[in-house]
C-alpha cells in the first residue's frame, strides 16, 4: 500500500485551512496566524505531518484510536460493507446484519445484564438519547415528575445542547444558553484541587454525599438519573478517591436513581478492563459508549441499557432516532475493531503488561520539581503541575498558562500531550509497546524540563496567594 504523500506545500494547506475551515474548540483567528499543523498520515502510535515529522500520539487522536493507526483490516471491513450495503436505516421495521452482530457483540462484552444498545453517531448524540430515554422511562413507569438529571461540575458529556448541558464545563455553558432546565450539577471528586485538609478518603465520601443532599433537596420524586464518567477524562483525568464510587452506588440504589456511566473514554480497554465500570466497581443502568468502540475509524456511539430498563422502554414507541443510528459501515468497522481487540488480547495486555509498566514510569515523573500529583489507571493518566507540591498550590498565573506552555514544549518535542488547565493528560493508543512507553516518558520529561526552565525564566514559578 502506498501512502498519500502528494499534497500542496504546507503553507498553502494552512492558508486554505484558515480561509475555509472552522476548527472546533479553537480561537480560529489566533490559529490562522500560527497555522495549524497538517497531519497527513499515521501508523501504529505515530502521526506524520506535512513536513515529514513523526509525532508520538499520546492522546490516541481524541481518546479514541485504541487499536492504533493503520489497521488495514478496518479499512477492508469498511470497503466490504460499502459494496454490500453502504447505508440502510432501522427505523421502519427493517434491520441489517452489521447492526445485529454489533449489538450482540456489545451485549457479550458489557458487564451484568447490559444487553441492549440504542445506536448514535457519537457520544454527544448518545447522551442526548440518554436524557430523553431516562425521562421517557420514568414516565412509562407512571412517574413523569422524575425528570431531573444530576451531573457534576467539570464533567464532559459532549458538545450538543443536551449533552453539554449534562456536562459541567462552565466555559461551554457560557455560550449558547446552557444548561437547559432540569439538569443539576454537584461538585467533582477532584481531591488534588479541591480536597483542602481532608484525606482523599474523607473527601471522596463528602463529594459522594453531595449527591444524596441534592436528591433530598430536589425531591426523590423529581430526580431521574445521575450521570458520570467513571474517571473524568476531558476534565483532566481525575481518578476519584476509592471511597467515592461505592458511596455513589449506594445512594443511587437507595433512592432508585438511574445510574448512567459515561464510558465514552473509559470503555473498550482504556482502564485495563473492557469497561471503566468494571474497574471502578460500578453497576450502571445505562452506559454511554463511543470513541474506542470503533477506535475512531468510523463515527459511532450508543447507549447500552439493562434488561430491566429495556423491558420498560420496549412498551413505548420512543419518538427518537438518528439517520445514522446503527450505520452499517460504522457498525462493520466497530465489529472488526472489537474482533481484533479480542483476538490480540489488547485489553489483557493493558491490564497485565503495558499498563503496569506505564504506571511505574509515570509515577517516576512525580520527582520532577514541577509535578505534584501523578495519576494513572490503565492507559489514561495525568500530572498536576504545581509550584509547591507539599501544599498542592496552584500557580499565581491565570489557570492553564503553565499547562499551555508545557503542551507547547511537548508539541515541539514531537509528543502529543494535552493540558487541561495546569494538568497534563495522556490517553495513548492501547497498543503502545514497552519501547514506545520509554519514548513517551523520555519526551514527557524533556518537555517538563524545558517548561520548568521557561516558567522560572518568566518568573511564573510561584504559588497563588
Ligand atoms: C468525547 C466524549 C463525549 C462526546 O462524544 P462525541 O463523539 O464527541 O460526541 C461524551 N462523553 C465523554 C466522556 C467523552 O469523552
Amino acid at each position: 500500500m502506498t501512502a498519500i504523500t502528494n499534497h500542496m506545500p504546507t503553507a498553502e494547506l494552512q492558508a486554505l485551512d484558515a480561509a475555509h475551515h472552522i476548527h472546533p474548540f479553537s480561537n480560529n483567528a489566533e490559529l490562522a496566524k500560527k497555522g495549524a499543523r497538517v497531519i497527513t498520515r499515521a501508523k501504529g502510535v505515530y502521526l506524520t505531518d506535512s513536513e515529514g515529522e513523526t509525532i508520538l500520539d499520546g492522546m490516541a487522536g481524541l481518546w479514541c484510536v485504541n487499536i492504533g493507526y493503520g489497521r488495514d483490516e478496518l479499512a477492508e471491513a469498511a470497503a466490504r460493507q460499502m459494496k454490500e450495503l453502504p447505508y440502510y436505516n432501522t427505523f421502519f421495521q427493517t434491520t441489517h446484519v452489521p447492526v445485529i452482530a454489533l449489538a450482540a457483540k456489545i451485549a457479550e462484552l458489557a458487564p451484568g445484564n447490559l444487553n441492549h444498545t440504542f445506536f448514535a453517531a457519537g457520544g454527544s448524540e448518545a447522551n442526548d438519547t440518554n436524557l430523553r430515554m431516562v425521562r421517557t422511562y420514568w414516565a412509562a413507569k407512571g412517574k413523569p415528575t422524575k425528570s431531573i438529571v444530576i451531573s457534576r461540575i467539570n464533567a464532559y458529556h459532549g458538545s450538543s445542547v443536551g449533552s453539554a448541558s449534562l456536562g459541567g464545563m462552565v466555559h461551554m455553558h457560557e455560550q449558547g444558553g446552557m444548561p437547559i432546565p432540569d439538569i443539576h450539577h454537584i461538585n467533582q471528586p477532584n481531591w488534588w484541587a479541591e480536597g483542602g485538609d481532608m484525606t482523599p478518603e474523607e473527601f471522596g465520601l463528602a463529594r459522594a454525599h453531595e449527591l444524596e443532599e441534592a436528591i433530598l433537596d430536589l425531591g426523590e420524586d423529581r430526580v431521574a438519573a445521575f450521570i458520570a464518567e467513571p474517571i473524568q477524562g476531558a476534565g483532566g483525568v481525575i481518578v476519584p478517591p476509592a471511597t467515592y464510587w461505592p458511596e455513589i452506588q449506594r445512594i443511587c440504589d437507595k433512592y432508585e436513581i438511574l445510574l448512567i456511566a459515561d464510558e465514552v473514554i473509559c470503555g473498550f480497554g482504556r482502564t485495563g478492563n473492557w469497561f471503566g465500570s468494571e474497574t471502578l466497581g460500578i453497576r450502571p443502568d445505562i452506559m454511554t459508549i463511543a470513541k474506542g468502540l470503533s477506535s475512531g475509524y468510523q463515527p459511532i456511539g450508543g447507549s447500552v441499557v439493562t434488561d430491566e430498563f429495556a423491558a420498560v422502554m420496549d412498551e413505548v414507541e420512543f419518538n427518537h432516532g438518528y439517520t445514522y443510528s446503527g450505520h452499517p459501515v460504522a457498525a462493520a468497522v466497530a465489529l472488526e475493531n472489537l474482533r481484533i481487540m479480542e483476538e490480540e488480547g489488547i485489553v489483557d495486555q493493558v491490564r497485565d503488561v503495558t499498563g503496569p509498566y506505564l504506571a511505574e514510569k509515570w509515577h517516576t515523573l512525580g520527582d520532577h520539581p514541577m509535578v505534584g500529583d501523578t495519576q494513572i489507571v490503565g492507559m489514561m493518566a495525568s500530572l498536576a503541575l504545581t509550584p509547591d507540591k507539599n501544599s498542592r498550590a496552584k500557580f499565581a498565573s491565570a489557570p492553564g498558562t503553565v499547562g499551555y506552555m508545557c503542551r507547547d514544549r511537548c508539541f515541539a518535542n514531537n509528543l502529543i500531550m494535552r493540558h487541561v488547565g495546569d494538568r497534563m493528560v495522556i490517553s495513548p493508543p492501547l497498543v503502545l509497546s514497552i519501547d514506545e512507553i520509554d519514548v513517551l516518558i523520555s519526551r514527557v520529561r524533556t518537555a517538563l524540563d524545558e517548561t520548568y526552565a521557561q516558567v522560572k525564566d518568566a518568573g511564573l514559578f510561584k504559588p497563588a496567594s
